[in-house]
Formats: structure tokens, sequence, C-alpha cells
């Protein structure tokens, strides 16, 4: 398996392995850990989930309100493309956290702080999403769902040591549930329980991981994707973090993580192997493009934070990615492609409308070649 790296290939990004996270219940605090030594092979095993370090929870913890900015680009560009990959993951736009995802030592705090029991605590809530049309809030814990007790659920996965197993076996059954229709929910708040009725909606690109450690970089494995807080800092408003992350959704569409005969990425620091990897950087940005095409983001409001890359010159750089003048101008032509395929859209309707005359007979179904015959106005 190969990483696809927003920014530079990986030798001297010292990190360990990427956390398995998600956008249906996404993780407590477990910053990636820093390899003692770069990978020789920029090749990584599958996920294992790190140990949550946690020692105390500050009033409005930083990784917290990271996790939510990344989930809610990752939902909108996810839902939007769900018809882009063979196995969408059923997206709800919950942020959650269980009791197991912290240390033993720590559970006490977190349990006071959040007001978490042996449920599965709401961190967040991406607006307008299923979890949001079932009126969920953050501070409610999910402790029941479709008849299942969910604070005995997956009990025997925690351990002293915080990991994500519990959370990960969650994420698997509200997938499965989900894809056959909405969930009833028990959920517990300082009101008492309620039920809630939870849909999700199929999204395609991956599940997301914050890192709070490391250089300002994202990166994907083909089936996940992680933003550095360093990179968080490094965009200026959601049009760039979108780009970032739609650049790394891509890479998991296009399957670059299977490509064959993949050169291992260290080589292509000499140059062995880079221009393969350079188109694929150069197809990840393009479709990109076409990703964010289908959102509320715009792609050409990342051309600022794409030219602020120009100083970040790394070694292999320049052997394995575009240069900043070739990404401007593929986000530039994309998405002059896209607004002239809208004003052929808009042409189109207004002849059609014309032909018809009548506004009412101008909805365009039944667009097709015969639309565009003179005289002949679309059925209705
Ligand atoms: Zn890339």
């Amino acid at each position: 398996m190969r990483l696809s790296h927003f920014l530079q290939v990986n030798l001297r990004t010292k990190f360990g392995l990427l956390i398995a996270a998600s956008q249906i219940a996404t993780l407590a605090p477990a910053p990636a850990q820093a390899a003692t030594e770069p990978p020789l092979l920029a090749t990584v095993t599958a996920p294992t989930p790190s140990p949550a370090p946690m020692v105390a929870v500050p009033a409005q913890p930083k990784w917290l309100a990271r996790q939510l900015q990344i989930e809610k680009v990752a939902y909108a560009i996810g839902t939007a493309n769900a018809d882009r990959c063979d196995r969408p993951i059923m997206a709800t736009g919950l942020v959650m956290h269980d009791i197991g995802s912290y240390n033993a030592d720590t559970r006490a705090t977190i349990a006071q702080r959040f007001g978490l029991g042996m449920g599965f605590g709401i961190l967040g809530v991406v607006p307008g999403s299923g979890a949001d049309h079932a009126g969920l809030h953050a501070g409610d814990e999910i402790v029941g769902v479709d008849g299942v007790d969910l604070q005995k659920f997956g009990t025997d996965a925690i351990t002293a040591l915080g990991q994500h197993d519990r959370m990960t076996r969650l994420t698997g059954l509200f997938d499965t549930k989900l894809r056959q229709g909405s969930v009833q929910l028990q959920v517990r708040s300082a009101d008492g329980v309620r039920n809630a009725t939870l849909a999700g909606l199929p999204a395609c690109g991956g599940r997301t991981a914050y890192v709070a450690n490391g250089p300002i970089n994202a990166w994907s494995d083909g089936d996940n994707i992680a933003v550095t807080e360093a990179m968080l800092e490094f965009v200026h408003n959601d049009d760039e973090l979108a780009f970032v992350m739609a650049h790394e959704f891509a890479h998991n569409l296009l399957h670059h993580d299977m490509q064959p005969n993949r050169i291992p990425t260290w080589l292509s620091m000499f140059g062995i192997g880079s221009a393969g990897i350079k188109r694929d950087e150069v197809a990840a940005d393009e479709y990109a493009v076409d990703l964010l095409d289908r959102t509320h983001y715009n792609a050409r409001g990342a051309i600022p934070m794409v030219r602020r890359t120009a100083p970040l010159v790394f070694l292999d750089f320049g052997m394995t990615h575009p240069g900043v003048g070739r990404r401007i101008d593929i986000i530039e032509t994309r998405t002059a492609y896209f607004a002239n395929q809208r004003r052929a859209f808009d042409a189109l309707f207004d002849l059609t409308r014309l032909a018809s005359g009548s506004p009412l007979q101008a909805i365009p179904q039944g667009f097709g070649s015969s639309a565009l015959l003179p005289g002949v106005a679309p059925t209705l």
C-alpha cells in the first residue's frame, strides 16, 4: 500500500500508523506516534488504533474543534460523491467517543467532563447531517440502538490502555443497520432518555483522522485520510481545507494506493518512479476539482493556499508533485470546464423553455438529443 501525500512523499515525515477514524464515529485524541526512525519504505501496514493519551481536558479541546472541522468538510465531499465508489460508507455526521477510547486513569475525569457513561457520547454533530436532523446534540449519550443495549455493547474490547476497538465495532454495527434504513436510538441527556430516528447517507472517499503532530501535510491510504494540525493551521478557510481533503479523497477513489509496480516512495527521492507518482498527483488535483464541483466549496478558493506552498520545497517535492504553477493551472482549467458546462446547460434550458412556450414545461426532464431539435418540446 502506498500513502499519498498532499505536499511531500514521506521520508522525513515522522509518523506512526494512520489512525483509523471515521465519519460515523470518530476518535478521541490519538495523535500518531512519532516513529523513532523514518520508515525505510514509506508503506504502511493496516491502520492500527493508537493509544489515546489524555491527561486533562481543557474547556474547549482543540482536537475536538479540529475533528469537527474536518468532519464537516468530509461529510460534504463524501456524500456529494456517493456514486463514485463501489461500497460507500454510511455517513451520519456524528462525532462520538466512548470511555474505552481513553486510558483507564483518565476515564473518571472524562466521564465527569463529558457526562459520559458506558454508552457512546456525542462530541459534536455536522450541521445539516442525519444526526442533526435526528435532533442529536453534543453532550447526548447514545445508550441503545434498535433495542440493543449499547451500555453492554463491546465492553470486552475495553482495556486499560485507551484504544478504539469498541468504537470501531459500533461503527460497523451502525454501517450495517443504516444500509437497510434508519435506526431507532435511545439517547440519554440531562432531561432523561428519549428516542431518536437516525438515517445515514452513503458517502465515498474515506474516513478521516486528525493528527495532532507532524509537519504541514495530509495523506491517504486507500480508505482513510489524515490531516495534521500543522496543515489545519496552514489553511486559511474551508475552501482551502476542502481542496486538500478532496485531493486525498481523490487518491482513495482513484485507487492510487493499489497501483501495480509502484516504486517505493523513498526511491522517488532519486527520481526513480517519480513520474508515475507525479502523474497520480496531477490526476488527484484534477479529480479534487470534480469532487468539489458538487459541493458548496470553491476549488478556486484554494489557489492562494497552493501559492503559499511554494516555499515548502522538499528534496523530493519537485520530482513527485506538479509545481505550484501547474497545480494552479489544473484548478483554473478544471473549474472553467465545469463553469462552461453549466453555462451550456443553462443555455439549453433557456432554449427548451422558449421552444415549449411555457415556463412550466421548462423542467429539464428527458434532456437528450431530442430536446435540441427545433420545435421539440421536452416531455414532462
Ligand atoms: Zn497527493
